[in-house]
């Protein structure tokens, strides 16, 4: 099947989706995206995310040509123009084509683009790599130092991605000047020691997870206690447990750090729990 998608107000196959290359988002990375999983159909934690859009655009005084109506709208209709059960659908609002290249910003009157996917993952909620557990190494994080605006500006997190492929892992934690770790190529880091789950505070050094507010918020709700601040890998390599969280993997247990087991090196009770109460709670909360 054809996947239909959707650019600036139209539905259309994705053979005859097209973005100007003068796009900002195409010569300057100048844009911004959301990532919203799909479960049963519905969209999982969908005001989080477009709450987190709204302030990525403000941070970087960019507008979205659609209501947050509008997006609801267009999300649920590629949903099922698409038959999607299981999988996410990708977001991507750029500053425009102001029609030539200059660093600055164009003047308000160039519409930004609006660019949306789906992706089919029919094994999204039952994904075998929980069951396993990730693997991680640790590098260096030298992204800028606004990760927390969700940019398209991606080229570091997959070279991150590439250096675990090419260690034999499946991710990458980026680790500050401190040597603490930030957070995953494309997630939040957590350990577990006992009964408390330590996860890096917020700040401009990583992104907010949309998925991480809402674990914290349950893991506190299931009597676990929240300790927010730097860890490093030592601290990871010595722990009970550990864990990752994105909305595209949601909860997932990292079980060995640069080579080293965590904790039993098999996915913890924790993490796994964790898994399932965030699955049952926001299936009941999607859209
Ligand atoms: N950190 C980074 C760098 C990310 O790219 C992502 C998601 O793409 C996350 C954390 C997790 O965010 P969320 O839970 O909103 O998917």
């Amino acid at each position: 099947m054809t996947r239909t998608v959707y650019v600036n107000g139209t539905y259309l196959p994705e053979t005859e989706a097209k973005v100007s290359i003068f796009d900002r988002g195409f010569l300057m990375a100048d844009g911004v995206y959301e990532v919203t999983s799909v479960l049963d159909g519905k969209l999982i934690d969908f005001d989080g995310h477009m709450n987190r859009l709204k302030r990525s655009l403000r941070e970087l005084e960019m507008t979205c040509p659609l209501s947050a109506d509008e997006l609801l709208a267009m999300h649920r209709e590629l949903v099922a123009r698409n038959g999607i059960d299981q999988g996410m659908i990708y977001l991507q609002v750029t500053r425009g084509n102001p029609g030539d290249r200059s660093f600055l910003f164009p003047d308000a009157s160039v519409p930004g683009t609006v660019v949306a996917f789906t992706q089919n993952i029919p094994h999204l909620a039952d994904a075998p790599a929980a069951k396993t557990g990730f693997r991680v190494i640790t590098i260096p994080d030298l992204r800028w130092s606004r990760v927390d605006i969700k940019t398209v500006q991606l080229l570091y997190p997959s070279m991150g991605k590439m250096a675990a492929k090419k260690a034999g892992v499946d991710d990458s934690w980026f680790t500050d000047e401190a040597g603490m770790v930030t957070e995953g190529t494309s997630n939040n880091a957590y350990i577990v020691k006992g009964n408390r789950i330590i996860t890096r505070q917020l700040g401009s050094d990583i992104l907010h997870g949309i998925t991480r507010a809402a674990v914290l918020r349950l893991a506190t709700e299931a009597q676990f206690e929240i300790e927010e601040r730097p860890f490093s890998p030592a601290e990871a390599q010595q722990a009970d447990e550990a864990f990752a969280t994105a909305a595209s993997i949601f909860v997932m247990p990292v079980v060995e750090v640069d080579g080293m087991p965590v904790g039993t090196g098999k996915p913890g009770p924790v993490a796994t729990r964790l898994r399932e109460i965030y699955l049952e709670e926001m299936r009941k909360a999607a859209l």
